[in-house]
């Protein structure tokens, strides 16, 4: 099965300093797939290359295809045309505008299933965003923030949509909540990678987990194989 994501020899350097070494990594169609690991591991340097985010001092090789096509050499705007969107961490809404005004940024796009999300699908998705349609992001909870980026990102019709730490600075029970809304969203079709510290978390909602250490691929594998690996129960899970 070909990869919607295909990431491979991946390297990013800022300056003189390696950030990511030689990094592969696929996402295949409808699946969760996470990009686990600690603090500084090269997470966010990962996405935001892939996103074409990464400019100036940063030096990127590698290749980059989404469905087959190399798209490293696209500018941001023209991956998020190509389809692959990214919601930054922490970064996803404009606090003195409305939760609908927010959603009503971006005009909602058709993808490749032709689905499309108005307004009022994505408070389908939602439905405590529609309580809040009118009051100020501001006034909103951090999960229901992030449910307004994604939202947002949703209306993009992305081909593949890229969440760095959507559960960061949210209480233990929110952070299941977002993740599960995430769930439900790849159930009914779309194609995610998600960036997660959080490796418990993680294992609960992702088909595939990547476990990036100090720039490289520490692991791979399903939900299923990484709990059963004792040596990631040990470092990240407590010995469980
Ligand atoms: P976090 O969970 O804290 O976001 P992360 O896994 O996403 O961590 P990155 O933010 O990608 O990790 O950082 C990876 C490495 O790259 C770190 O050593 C960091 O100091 C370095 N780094 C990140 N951004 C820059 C930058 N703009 N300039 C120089 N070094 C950077």
């Amino acid at each position: 099965m070909n990869a919607v994501l295909d990431v491979q020899e991946f390297r990013v350097r800022y300056g003189h300093s390696e950030a990511l070494h030689g990094v592969d990594l696929q996402v295949r169609e409808g699946e969760l797939a996470a990009v686990a690991g600690a603090n500084g591991a090269g997470k966010s340097t990962l996405v935001g290359a892939v996103a074409g985010w990464s400019r100036g001092k940063v030096t990127v090789t590698g290749s980059v295809a989404l469905d087959g096509v190399d798209v490293a050499g696209l500018a941001p705007h023209r991956r998020v045309a190509a389809g692959i969107v990214l919601v930054p961490e922490g970064k996803g809404v404009f606090e003195n505008l409305t939760v609908e005004d927010n959603l009503r940024l971006v005009r909602a796009a058709r993808d490749a299933r032709g689905r499309r999300y108005s307004v009022e699908d994505v408070y389908a998705v939602f439905p405590q965003l529609k309580e809040r349609a009118t009051k100020k992001c501001s006034t909103l909870s951090g999960g229901e923030r992030q449910m307004v980026a994604i939202g947002r990102a949703l209306r993009a019709a992305p081909r593949l949509l890229i969440l760095d730490e959507p559960s960061v600075g949210l209480a233990p029970r929110l952070v299941l909540e977002v993740l599960q809304h995430i769930r439900q969203l790849v159930d009914e079709g779309l194609t995610v990678l998600l960036v997660e510290q959080n490796v418990r978390a993680t294992l609960e909602v992702a088909d595939r987990i990547y476990l990036l250490e100090q720039g490289k691929v520490a692991a791979e594998g399903s939900a299923g194989e990484m709990r059963a690996d004792d040596r990631i129960a040990e470092a990240y899970l407590g010995g469980l």
